[in-house]
């Protein structure tokens, strides 16, 4: 680890442009204004969906399997 004396920078994803944004006790997206917070919440409810739809999809496909031997 280098020893530069700098501080690391708090780096978050934005959601709303993919850019990553540095993080001044601030919110919102310094380049697309998103709510930071609020696109990560909206994010994180969208794999939870994308991961129950996989999971729903992967029983289906088992019980194909299933009911065709
Ligand atoms: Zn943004």
């Amino acid at each position: 680890m280098a020893e530069s004396g700098r501080i690391p920078v708090p780096l978050r994803l934005c959601r709303g442009c993919r850019r990553f944004v540095r993080v001044d006790g601030r919110e919102d997206c310094a380049f697309c204004g998103t709510d930071l917070d609020a696109a990560e919440a909206e994010h994180e409810a969208n794999v939870t969906e994308m991961r129950r739809a996989a999971q729903a999809l992967r029983e289906a496909l088992a019980g194909l399997v299933d009911g065709t031997r």
